[in-house]
């Protein structure tokens, strides 16, 4: 059985399934409540964004990340 944690709020995952309650962007394991966060809290910058670029999109995404990993949330 795989075990993993949730990289943002620590939370264990047993009998993860991958892109259904387990997601993976930039490097983070994430759950699925977490991935929920993650699009709520950059969907408003992501809709703002004009003209919208996959690079700046990333980017967006790994800071957004990177913030919540060292808060434990959104
Ligand atoms: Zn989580």
């Amino acid at each position: 059985m795989i075990s993993i944690s949730c990289d943002i709020c620590r939370k264990k995952m047993d009998e993860v399934v991958t892109d259904r309650t387990f997601f993976y962007y930039a490097n983070r394991s994430m759950c699925e409540s977490c991935k929920d966060n993650l699009e709520y809290s950059v969907k408003p910058q992501v809709r703002a964004k004009e003209p919208f670029s996959m690079e700046w999109y990333e980017k967006l995404m790994r800071d957004t990340l990177d913030k919540a990993a060292q808060k434990g949330k959104f």
